[in-house]
């Protein structure tokens, strides 16, 4: 867990915290603790909110291309060559595209990505752009996922695993809650 993450509330920063039992974040501006029964900390290893991450297997189809989950889709941005990068949003669930991303292309030394053909640079409107196409395609075409978000609608999402740093992350923590929130506010 990091040393502290963005207030679901009020946006400040919110502080680990560990005591003998657990450890746990809480904002000092407004109280908010993230063991509240309205957080939900989404991590594919938790059983309440593993629905709600990446790495499950909630197929959609982006530009003509099968992805089986939003992690796939994600991992085959390193991939220039069109053919490898749609064999790996088809062919490998979340997990495994995860496993895979080290034998991949290290975008970080460039700080480019790839989709079907274009080389987007990984810092601009256009990547946002792309994966918010993409989260949109997920939610409009994927009933199992959208249905799951209706259901957490009242819940502060937060993401206590995810990096915050662009230059080394395809998906910060807040690009990441900002697209499932963007989505909520759908229903
Ligand atoms: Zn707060």
């Amino acid at each position: 867990m990091k040393k502290t993450l963005m207030c679901p509330v009020c946006s400040k920063k919110a502080i680990l915290t560990t005591n003998i039992f657990e450890s746990f974040y809480i904002c000092p501006n407004c109280n908010w603790k993230s063991t509240n029964t309205d957080t939900l900390d989404i991590s594919y290893k938790s059983n309440s909110s593993a629905p709600l991450s990446n790495l499950f297997p909630h197929k959609f189809i982006i530009d003509g291309i099968l992805c089986l989950s939003m992690e796939s889709f994600i991992q085959s941005l390193r991939v220039d060559n069109k053919e490898m990068q749609q064999a790996i949003c088809s062919n490998y669930s979340g997990m495994m595209a995860y496993k895979l991303r080290l034998g991949l292309n290290d975008w970080r030394k460039e700080g480019y990505i790839y989709w079907n053909g274009k080389r987007i640079k990984r810092n601009s409107k256009d990547y946002t752009k792309l994966i918010t196409k993409a989260y949109d395609c997920l939610f409009e075409q994927n009933i199992v996922f959208r249905e799951i978000l209706r259901s957490k609608k009242d819940y502060y999402l937060i993401h206590s695993m995810g990096c915050d740093n662009i230059d080394e992350t395809l998906l910060t923590e807040e690009e990441y809650r900002f697209q499932l929130n963007r989505l909520k506010e759908k229903f």
